[in-house]
């Protein structure tokens, strides 16, 4: 069988690496970190991720993750508690990605930390450690490009900056967050906070740029307007953020989903494959979805161009949702109108949110069936 050789050791490429190496693949993923490290990302693992995850054989309990049941959307002084349709789990990527690397080694899988990948090029690699050569290249490097193999983000919309930040908050706020995960809105912009493993909270927000510019420009002036938003001060006005410095990263190019091209040769998963608004949650289940649609697809001898078909058709009508609910939650009166429409019909935010689901089994027949529909 020939090697497959991995880029990007995230959920992505944890998760492909873990695949192909128990079908009994050659693989060998190269991961530019030498250490395991925090990331952008609200943590949030929805129902399909996990799913994805328990398949792989990782045991959320075991890892220590929260539990979410309770989705709360505060919008100045209102606020509304909706149930969400599943148990939603909170664990810092810093740990699940980790864990994902360690069940890939154990099947088979070898991991290279430390190995950055300048380029590729059909069948070559260029490597900070020299060249390499494989015929099947799994490109999982999520936001960040590699050169030769750019994503088309043309028409995204990558006009947002993300902040993440771990936070100590005092027992009385731990114990109003237990539970559940809040959505804070405010001008230009909306926060996450929810509880992760080792008692801290995540807060990760997304701002547009120009309101970003206005407040300054850093994360002082954010955290500013943040906690003069009464919902925010509350839990998190007598908490203590664990590091001085956030996380940041700029232009993630929401909406984008790759086209087949009959003559690409990498395999794109993740973020490299498809971005949804991170409100969603969805992100890391579409990295292991695209994972496990890889592996299938590899394992019947298809081609890169029917993976990326099949991706097509699973995540396009989702994507094309949650960008339209993205632009409409920009604007004041949409924001009034969610607010109202959760307090007087608490189920339609379980509608909402199961259209915006990623199906969580490439292989369970009707609507995830490997064929692409042509
Ligand atoms: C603000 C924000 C909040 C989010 N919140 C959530 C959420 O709550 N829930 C959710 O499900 N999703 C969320 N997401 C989305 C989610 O984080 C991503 O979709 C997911 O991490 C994609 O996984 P990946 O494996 O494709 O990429 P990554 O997790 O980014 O992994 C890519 C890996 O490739 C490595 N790499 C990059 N370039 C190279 C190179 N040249 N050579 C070698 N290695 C390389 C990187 O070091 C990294 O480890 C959020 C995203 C953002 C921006």
């Amino acid at each position: 069988m020939k090697e497959a050789i991995i880029v990007g050791g995230g959920l992505a490429g944890g998760a492909a690496a873990t695949l192909l190496a128990q079908a009994g693949r050659p693989v060998l993923l190269l991961e530019r970190e030498a250490e395991p490290v925090d990331k952008v990302c609200g943590e949030f693992l929805s129902i399909e991720a996990q799913h994805h995850l328990a398949r792989l054989g990782l045991d959320l309990d075991h890892l220590g993750a929260t539990r979410i049941g309770t989705l709360r959307v505060a919008f100045g002084r209102r606020t509304v508690e909706t149930p969400l349709p599943f148990v939603a789990r909170g664990l810092t990527r810093k740990r699940l990605d980790s864990a994902l690397l360690d069940r890939a080694a154990n099947a088979g899988a070898r991991i290279e930390r430390g190995f950055t990948v300048r380029s590729i090029a059909p069948g070559r690699i260029d490597t900070s450690r020299g060249e390499l050569r494989s015929d099947l290249l799994l490109l999982a490097s999520g936001k960040h490009e590699v050169r030769g193999a750019g994503r088309d983000v043309a028409g995204c919309d990558a006009g947002y900056v993300g902040f993440k930040t771990y936070w100590r908050l005092p027992r009385r706020a731990r114990t109003g967050l237990d539970g559940q995960i809040d959505v804070i809105l405010f001008d230009g912009g909306y926060a996450g906070l929810q509880m992760v493993e080792g008692e801290v909270a995540n807060l990760c927000l997304l701002i547009e740029k120009s309101r970003l510019a206005a407040l300054g420009g850093n994360w002082a002036g954010v955290l500013d307007a943040l906690l003069r938003e009464p919902h925010a001060a509350a839990l998190l006005g007598d908490a203590e953020q664990c590091s001085p410095k956030p996380l940041t990263i700029a232009g993630v190019p929401y909406g984008f989903l790759h086209r087949a091209d009959p003559a690409e040769t990498a395999f794109r998963l993740g973020d490299q494959a498809a971005v949804i608004p991170s409100f969603c949650g969805e992100g890391m289940a579409i990295a292991l979805h695209s994972a496990a649609v890889a592996a299938a697809v590899i394992g019947e001898g298809a081609r890169a161009a029917d993976h990326h078909a099949i991706l097509r058709r699973d995540f396009q009508r989702r994507l094309r949702l949650s960008i339209a609910l993205q632009r409409a939650g920009q604007k004041t009166w949409s924001r009034e109108l969610v607010l109202k429409t959760l307090r007087l019909w608490p189920g339609v935010a379980k509608h909402i949110i199961a259209l915006t689901r990623i199906p969580s089994d490439p292989t369970d027949g009707r609507h995830h069936g490997l064929s692409p529909r042509r």
